[in-house]
């Protein structure tokens, strides 16, 4: 059993060693101060399985929660893709929710224009549902030249991000290939 460090020399070495913990692994690496740390994630009331949202490995997560705020996302030990594990941008997840950067209104730069403008959602989904209406009618190609039925366009093309998880990417998917669009391709893929 190891001794009671707090009665033991503050030198390192000699305190490893009479604590039976010789590469200082174990209590001895701890001060006064390390030893009265709390984990964030005791104070959290409930913690919720979620999958990290940066790229196509999807590690899993646990967010922990207090009074309906996020405390702290960590790894999910129970996680067969990671084992509890988080790369340095799955580890900051948090701040996609707390984060002052986090832009949370739709910017809108027109054509020829110098800055960024704030236009409500509904505008910015009507402007895209025009364009690519337009693009599409532009580009349409029905058939090819010998009459082979083509009904596609190669006028527009979908390169999803990695943080779309499988559901988004179906469902992207089903989108353009009814819209006639043959390029679909996903960053995770390449
Ligand atoms: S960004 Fe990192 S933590 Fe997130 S899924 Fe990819 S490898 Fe895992």
């Amino acid at each position: 059993m190891a001794a009671d460090s707090s009665k033991i020399p503050a030198w390192p070495a000699w305190r490893q060693l009479a604590n039976g913990d010789p590469v200082g692994l174990g209590a001895s690496a701890f001060s006064p101060r390390s030893r009265a740390l709390k984990a964030r994630i005791n104070e959290a009331d409930r913690a919720v399985g979620s999958v990290c949202p940066y790229c196509g490995v999807g590690c899993g997560q646990q967010v922990y929660v207090k009074d309906g705020k996020i405390l702290d996302i960590e790894g999910d030990y129970d996680s067969p893709i990671s084992r509890g594990c988080l790369c340095p941008k799955g580890a900051a997840t948090m701040q996609l929710v707390t984060g002052t950067h986090r832009v949370k209104t739709v910017l809108y730069r027109r054509p020829y224009g110098t800055r960024w403008e704030e236009i409500p959602l509904e505008r910015a989904l009507d402007l895209v549902a025009r364009r690519v209406q337009k693009t599409r009618d532009d580009t349409w190609e029905d058939q090819h030249e010998k009459g082979h039925p083509l009904r596609r366009t190669l006028g527009i093309a979908s390169l999803g991000g990695a943080t779309l998880d499988n559901e988004e990417n179906y469902l992207i998917k089903k989108l353009f290939s009814s819209l006639g669009v043959v390029q679909v391709e996903n960053q995770a893929r390449i």
